[in-house]
């Protein structure tokens, strides 16, 4: 690609997002990611709690993170052994009823936030089964800037779809190998987006040595390695867009 939607000559883009509100984000992967001068996304649920359980992560929004939605009750495949109702059950009324409310507390504890971006809970967007089964994609395009998928494949500029944005979850990834997405995507002018949810502890986790080795790596490389929220990412590519098309 000749252009590029990265700022300052940067040859690909990397998002650190994080899932659910461990605690463990706060305490090893806020510092780990500032010490380095990183920011990231954090992508929560706000719950009948949220005002109390949310707020650190509400006020990590004025240090330059991003607080993304990540639905009020986190509704999931009944495949999964800890849904009770599986989406195979939800309609898509009812899911975007559960976003909007998400959306609303959201935007109560950081009322600064203009455009949100949203993630797709288990990596799941459909609702109903077999024959029924249905998108909730156009929903999620309707209210939000991105979204963030699954797909183990980082993101082509021009081409992916900012609603279904692919990720790679690192739950136990090395450090060198979380380093080798990432220059693989600025290898090829690629958008690298990295799902973690416990860091150091906690559900899925990686280790706190190899996410400071990724951080180490990303904060000694800004030359080549833009590292930014998922707003941030989206916001230029749509920009570039644009431009493209003049
Ligand atoms: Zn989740």
């Amino acid at each position: 690609m000749d252009s590029l939607p990265y700022p300052d000559g940067c040859r690909g883009a990397v998002s650190l997002t994080f899932d659910d509100a461990h605690p463990s984000q706060l305490s090893v992967a806020v510092p780990t990611m500032e010490r380095y001068g990183l920011r990231g996304t954090f992508y929560v649920n706000p719950r009948e709690d949220y005002r109390q359980q949310l707020k650190p992560f509400a006020e990590l929004v004025a240090r330059g993170h991003e607080l993304g939605n990540h639905t009020v009750s986190h509704p999931c495949s009944r495949n999964f052994d800890f849904v009770t109702r599986g989406l195979e059950e939800w309609s898509l009324e009812e899911i975007e009823a559960d976003i909007l409310e998400a959306a609303r507390r959201l935007q109560e504890l950081a009322p600064e936030v203009q455009e949100w971006t949203f993630c797709y809970p288990c990596y799941q967007s459909d609702v109903g089964e077999g024959e029924r089964r249905q998108s909730y994609t156009p929903i999620v395009a309707r209210h939000f800037l991105a979204a963030r998928a699954w797909g183990e494949a980082a993101n082509h500029p021009g081409r992916v779809d900012l609603h279904y944005l692919g990720s790679y979850d690192c739950h136990r990834r090395s450090g060198a190998e979380m380093i080798g997405l990432c220059e693989l995507a600025a290898a090829e002018g690629r958008w690298v987006i990295l799902t973690f949810h416990g860091v150091g502890s906690g559900h899925l986790s990686v280790d706190a040595r190899d996410f400071e080795k990724l951080c180490a790596h990303l904060g000694a490389h800004r030359d080549r390695l833009w590292t930014a929220p998922v707003v941030q990412v989206a916001r230029a590519v749509r920009r570039w867009r644009e431009q493209q098309r003049g």
